[in-house]
């Protein structure tokens, strides 16, 4: 698997599957999720409300993954993870590390080839983008996925920074 870093907007790439740092009701939010739904249009909400009567009426948990179309996105799919909401007093990572297997594990269910991933819980939930970065690229080497790009697509030049920082460590 490549690895790749991208400072730019997640919903420009041209990508198998660009993955949603989404809120567990699955219906919208700000951050990458407004975006994506803006440019997507609305086929992807109703795919959403769509899961929430049948697979996910409570919700999609922290931690799990799942696809949607990506409507008018220049993508194929679009999949959808819950990050963990930072805790100071509470271990989370594991959650964190979930969210990206998991949607590494949805990725190689639809035979997506390219995936684009957003820092994961390092905008309104508040982890620290250091933490969040190693997180992030130490679970998509591990994963043993059959994708074969990752590309972290970063917001902001502090992102990116944080990306290729966790990058260069783990060689
Ligand atoms: P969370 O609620 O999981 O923290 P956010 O969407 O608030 O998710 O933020 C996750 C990261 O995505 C932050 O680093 C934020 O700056 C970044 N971000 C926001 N909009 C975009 C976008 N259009 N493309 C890529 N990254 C984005």
């Amino acid at each position: 698997m490549k690895v790749t870093l991208v400072l730019g907007d997640i919903t420009e790439q041209p990508v198998d599957a660009v993955v949603n740092a989404a809120n567990s009701s699955l219906l919208g939010g700000g951050g990458v999720d407004g975006a994506i739904h803006r440019r997507g249009g609305p086929q992807i909400l109703a795919e959403c409300r769509e899961l929430r009567v049948t697979e996910y009426p409570r919700g999609l948990p922290s931690g799990q993954a799942v696809a949607t179309t990506a409507g008018e996105l220049p993508a194929r799919w679009v999949i959808h993870t819950v990050g963990p909401v930072y805790s100071p007093s509470e271990d989370r990572s594991a959650l964190l590390a979930s969210a990206f297997r998991e949607s590494l594990r949805v990725a190689d269910e639809l035979g997506a080839q390219t995936v684009a991933f957003p820092a994961v819980s390092a905008g309104v939930y508040g982890w620290p983008i250091d933490d969040a970065a190693r997180i992030a690229v130490a679970t998509v080497l591990a994963a043993g996925s059959s994708v074969a790009e990752v590309r972290f697509v970063l917001f902001g030049q502090r992102e990116y920074d944080a990306f290729e920082a966790a990058l260069a460590d783990v060689g």
